[in-house]
């Protein structure tokens, strides 16, 4: 049976929902939502129940990732994480166009 254009909007509404929802069971979640700027999922986990890199001396206590391309950012402090994840475009380079996607994440 085919699949009226309707059907196929919610499906894939329903599926961002699914994927969104998913994150909260990250660990070290803290936020995600798809980026205006983008419409990547973007997500603010805490680096080490995330099992993230915390850096030499644990000053990278968040992290920023870009889930549709698996790329991510660190930082001190959770203001620059929540700050970062409103854009993106400016350190995904897949999402500021610089790179192409990696295979895996297609
Ligand atoms: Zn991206």
């Amino acid at each position: 049976m085919m699949m009226s254009p309707s059907d196929m909007w919610r499906k894939r509404m329903r599926e961002r929902r699914e994927r969104l929802d998913a994150t909260r069971h990250w660990g070290g979640y803290r936020q995600a939502h798809y980026a205006k700027s983008t419409d990547t999922l973007v997500v603010v986990v805490e680096a080490v129940p995330a099992n993230l890199d915390p850096g030499d001396h644990g000053e990278t206590k968040w992290y920023t990732v870009c889930d549709d391309h698996n790329r991510l950012i660190g930082h001190s402090t959770l203001a620059l994480a929540r700050y970062h994840a409103s854009a993106p475009e400016e350190w995904c380079e897949v999402c500021g166009g610089n790179e192409e996607p990696d295979e895996e994440a297609q």
